[in-house]
């Protein structure tokens, strides 16, 4: 790979070593380096001063071969379509990591969101939602919050999708607040699911967790919700940081104080921590600890800085945050790295059980989400493991061969249309 990092290219990269390594043949598996469908839409905003801007938004359906679309829109001012549809990819093969009936998409639109006003966003993500409303749909592809956006953006497309159709359809998105058919758990589930493969992970390694030193990046709802359950879990967070820069206290930060703090969306820099050092985002990722949390955005751990880690274990709480470079530099230096679509898969495991209840008009208790959230993701941890012990290779390589395998078969089974 040279110039500027295309995380598309990067996932192909991972994708072709899978599908090396498990003997598929090239028409097997060919049509899914080519994502179903690429929407680009321009999206007018009437702005409070009476002034129009126009934004950029996506939406990519990577593949259906295994149910419908499923995956995140995201808000950001760097999102291009060659992310949207890394990610787009990338979701694709966390459902089949997790063996949950979906396929992979994405959404995205170029905006820094805390640049507008309430009524702003409201109004793009009315818009947006109206121009990529033909292609989603509860059979077809469901959104669900990522990068920058959240439950009440959620309770905005899902309203402006049932007017479109006059009646309300909960099964549009997940991720919603509970009053319109949010599920109990989804918000957590994310950083719920990197506490339990983190956990996993470490009985598996024969690791103490009350010895353990975590560092995280990005106090962002999977940031803060992991490093607060770890926590109590009783390993050590010594390192956290946001967009802002961050904290290290060798002995230990009490997390439950920051996490009362960056719930409300606030920045570390306005913060003080007696007996912290403050660092940069950069020296977060380079910290003397046992295990590294990237919870923030793409490309963080690249070969730039992958040989100055000083963490034993990284557990992928965002996102493609490791570009296959830095990949190859932490096998070779015995660094164990749990990937993106088995670590974070907590998300859309949930979201899948708030889909299942919206079509069927349940309504579960906040226990009975927890444990088959466990059961499924401890499930998946397994499969991973063992395929990366059975082919003596990387968890990441693990996942992609995990999941390639049953995309693959179904892709078989239902053949090429015509
Ligand atoms: N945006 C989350 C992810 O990347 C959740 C997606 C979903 O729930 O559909 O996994």
């Amino acid at each position: 790979m040279s110039g500027k990092y295309n995380p598309y290219e990067n996932m192909l990269e991972v994708m072709e070593k899978a599908a090396t390594m498990l003997k598929l043949e090239k028409r097997d598996y060919e049509a899914l380096k080519y994502p179903e469908r690429e929407l680009k839409v321009s999206i007018p905003v009437e702005m409070d001063d009476g002034t129009v801007k126009v934004f950029e938004g996506y939406r990519v359906q990577h593949s259906s071969s295994r149910g419908p679309c499923k995956g995140g829109i995201r808000y950001h001012q760097d999102v291009d379509m060659d992310e949207v549809k890394a990610l787009a990819a990338w979701m694709s093969l966390k459902c089949a990591v997790a063996n949950i009936p979906y396929g992979g998409a994405k959404g995205g639109v170029k905006v820094d969101p805390s640049q507008l006003s309430e009524a702003e966003l409201r109004r793009l993500t009315r818009r947006y939602t109206a121009a990529i409303l033909p292609i989603i749909g509860p059979e077809k592809d469901i959104p669900a919050p990522d990068v920058n956006t959240n439950g009440q953006i959620m309770g905005w497309i899902m309203d402006t999708y049932s007017m479109m159709h006059g009646y309300t359809v909960p099964g549009v998105v997940t991720g919603k607040p509970f009053d319109i058919g949010g599920s109990l758990g989804r918000p957590e589930a994310t950083g719920r699911g990197v506490m339990f493969v983190t956990r996993e992970l470490l009985s598996r390694m024969g690791i103490d967790p009350k010895t353990v030193r975590v560092a995280v990046q990005g106090m962002g709802n999977v940031g803060s919700t992991a490093a607060l359950l770890l926590s109590r879990l009783g390993l050590k967070i010594i390192a956290v940081s946001d967009v802002s820069g961050g904290f290290y206290k060798a002995e230990g930060l009490n997390f439950e104080e920051i996490y009362q703090y960056v719930k409300t969306r606030r920045l570390l820099k306005d913060y003080e921590v007696e007996g912290a050092k403050r660092i940069t985002n950069d020296e977060l990722l380079t910290c003397d600890c046992d295990v590294l949390i990237p919870a923030a955005l793409e490309n963080q751990l690249s070969a730039k800085n992958a040989d100055k880690v000083k963490a034993k274990i990284i557990v992928e709480g965002a996102n493609g945050p490791t570009t296959a470079e830095a990949d190859e530099i932490f096998e070779k230096k015995g660094i164990t790295l749990v990937p993106d679509i088995l670590a974070n898969s907590g998300g859309v495991i949930v979201s899948y059980f708030e889909w299942v209840q919206n079509i069927q008009s349940l309504m579960w208790d906040e226990a009975e989400v927890n444990s088959k959230l466990e059961r499924i993701i401890t499930k998946a941890f397994s499969e991973v493991w063992d395929e990366s012990k059975n082919h003596n290779t990387t968890l990441r390589m693990g996942a992609n061969m995990v999941a390639l395998r049953r995309i693959v078969k179904a892709k078989k089974i239902r053949g090429i249309f015509p």
